[in-house]
């Protein structure tokens, strides 16, 4: 039968390898096994499950009869600032494609050992937001011809590039401990407001700046002793610095058209309000012993108070957001419980499902009341580097990603995570953990085929 299923051609065209190393450690090298993305892009443009969902052309929903900018509704991707604007930027009949990226580590050895991958997720927001979380609508990672005759032009475009901090950094060439979507210096992330956007071009600017000195300074010194050769290295590499720009190679997305990396990187709920904002709120209130609160339907009772808790996971996260408040009156000073609501309201409407301006106001609003109040932390010593963290930043990001990208879930990393369960888990479970990734690759083919088959009876 497994013969039989490996002689279905691949929906996603087949997998291929290749080898990577890096200037830094020559000797390690890494093998990398992808799929032709435009093939992928494909194959979920033609699964007949979805034709009746895939959305073609954006469009701008409006609260009540006026249509201006203020009385807009932002809520799946078609309604967004991206989809709207780059469509007049493409060939008149065209239709955009928008292309959303997710990766992160995971650990595929559940107790010992170090085995991890870093599987990369692709989806497109033509399907609505509901049907992407589902396994089917992620590929491995044109011309279309429709009824009628008639030949639909897709332009596929990355708008979207789901991933944690770290990554963020590398993807956007941006030196960590800074801000990926603006020029924000590392000690200025806890001002109350962004900096000037960081752009494809002005990356690219300060890393070819960077690049013609090493050049030029390289032609310079030759010759000379080795110890010139490495100041004016650093020279140029100290250039880039300065701008918080990092990576000398030339990025992926350099020539990909209409799509502007840091605009792609999305507010993430999860690392950045969970396991970041959060967390850092419960470390400065921890002194403050979570009393035991009388349980009270919905809401978690914790009998034995927080501290015990080495990790604690998303749901119970959400679990002592719910009674934190509660928890800080008469042990905290007003205005620290007035920063730390503040938090909570704009961590809870961040996850509205769709967003006018008034919702978006009041993300604002409580952003400022935080700003205003944050100064108790610092001044009840519990936190010594006033704020200039880069998670508590990102939140200034948030309106204008969930106008130009959507509501925050369109690329929830959550979901994201629950594929690291189904998809590479599972595949490392099925192989026999020596030279484990082409089986995983294998595994994954087979699943996918059954899946489709299925799918093609059930029609
Ligand atoms: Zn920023």
């Amino acid at each position: 039968m497994l013969k039989c299923i490996d002689e279905i051609p691949e929906r996603c065209g087949k997998w291929r390898t290749k080898q990577l190393s890096f200037h830094d450690k020559p000797g390690e090298h890494f093998t990398v096994y992808h799929r032709d993305p435009v093939k992928a892009i494909k194959a979920l443009w033609g699964d007949p499950a979805f034709a009746e969902h895939l959305v073609y052309k954006p469009g701008k929903l409006f609260r009540g009869a006026e249509q201006t900018e203020n009385n807009r509704i932002y809520s799946e991707m078609w309604t967004t600032g991206f989809w709207n604007a780059v469509q007049h930027a493409i060939p008149f009949g065209g239709t955009v494609c928008p292309v959303i990226i997710a990766s992160d580590k995971t650990n595929l050895t559940r107790f010992s050992g170090n085995k991890s991958a870093y599987p990369v997720y692709l989806t497109i927001g033509n399907l609505p937001k509901a049907l992407r979380r589902k396994p089917s609508a992620r590929a491995w990672g044109i011309e279309m011809v429709g009824g009628d005759s008639n030949v639909r032009k897709v332009y596929p475009l990355l708008c979207t590039y789901v991933a944690d901090y770290p990554e963020q950094c590398l993807i956007t060439c941006t030196k960590y401990g800074t801000c990926p979507k603006c020029q924000r210096k590392a000690n200025d992330l806890g001002l109350a407001s962004a900096g000037d956007s960081r752009t494809v071009l002005w990356t690219l600017g300060i890393m070819k700046e960077a690049h013609d000195t090493s050049v030029a300074n390289q032609k310079a010194t030759l010759g000379q002793d080795s110890n010139s050769m490495r100041k004016s290295k650093s020279r140029a590499h100290t250039l880039a610095m300065k701008h918080n720009v990092a990576g000398g190679i030339e990025p992926f997305w350099k020539d990909f058209p209409l799509t502007d990396i840091h605009d792609c990187i999305t507010p993430d709920i999860l690392h950045q309000c969970y396991q970041g904002v959060f967390k850092h709120l419960l470390k400065w209130v921890q002194e403050i012993r979570f009393q035991v609160l009388l349980p009270t339907c919905g809401v978690r009772h914790f009998k034995k108070g927080i501290a015990d808790f080495s990790q604690v996971t998303g749901t119970e996260h959400k679990h002592i957001a719910h009674i934190l408040l509660a928890s800080l009156t008469g042990k905290v000073d007003q205005r620290g419980i007035v920063a730390c609501k503040a938090l909570l309201n704009f961590i809870h409407l961040a996850q509205y499902p769709s967003h006018d301006e008034d919702t978006l106001g009041y993300m604002d609003l409580e952003l400022n009341v935080w700003h205003k109040n944050k100064a108790y932390f610092v001044e009840q010593q519990t936190t010594k580097d006033q704020i200039n963290i880069p998670k508590f930043h990102s939140l200034l990001h948030y309106v204008n990603s969930i106008k130009w990208l959507g509501t925050t879930d369109n690329y929830n990393t959550e979901a994201f995570e629950r594929f690291h369960i189904d998809m590479a888990k599972e595949a490392w479970d099925a192989t026999n953990k020596r030279d484990h990734f082409p089986q995983m690759t294998q595994w994954l083919s087979r699943q996918e085929k059954i899946s489709v088959h299925r799918k093609m009876i059930l029609l």
